[in-house]
């Protein structure tokens, strides 16, 4: 099973030789690089010289918008509500939230557990979620059925 692997618990860049490699007594090149203003932990690969952050490659790297809110709007979503009426009450552009739909997907094990679990959401509401992205590709949002 696919784990939900934070960095900082391996390097993040596709280009290092050590990437994706889960840190353990073995593999090491991770070290701890001091702490962002916001105070969240920076890491250095040592095989690569690269820095990241502990939120880096996450689904909400860079993401201005609190995770709960994320969260809490896939979960809408998968009560069966529009996007559309999603981003008005929400006010997040329909184009970001299946942005983060589509990135959600691409870790449904892990978020399934939390949306489950948090938000009382259950499995069937979560495979229709995913299937609604892939259907959806890469085209833009049209409405037809609800
Ligand atoms: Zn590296």
């Amino acid at each position: 099973m696919e784990k939900f692997a934070k960095p900082g618990e391996f390097c993040p860049n596709e280009a290092c030789l050590d990437y994706g490699k889960l840190q353990n007594d073995q593999q090491k090149n991770l070290v701890k690089f001091g702490k962002t203003r916001k105070g969240v932990q920076r890491f250095r690969c040592q095989t690569c010289g690269g820095t990241f952050t502990e939120t880096t490659g996450t689904i909400f790297y860079r993401k201005r918008t609190p995770e709960h809110e994320i969260l809490e709007t896939l979960a809408l979503l998968a009560e069966g509500n529009r996007i559309s009426s999603l981003s008005r009450v929400k006010g997040f552009k329909e184009d970001t939230i299946l942005a983060w739909v589509r990135q959600a997907a691409q870790h449904a094990d892990a978020l399934d557990e939390v949306l489950m679990k948090d938000f009382k959401i259950k499995r069937g509401q979560l495979d229709a979620l995913w299937a609604y992205v892939q259907n959806k590709g890469e085209k833009k949002a049209t409405q037809k059925r609800k």
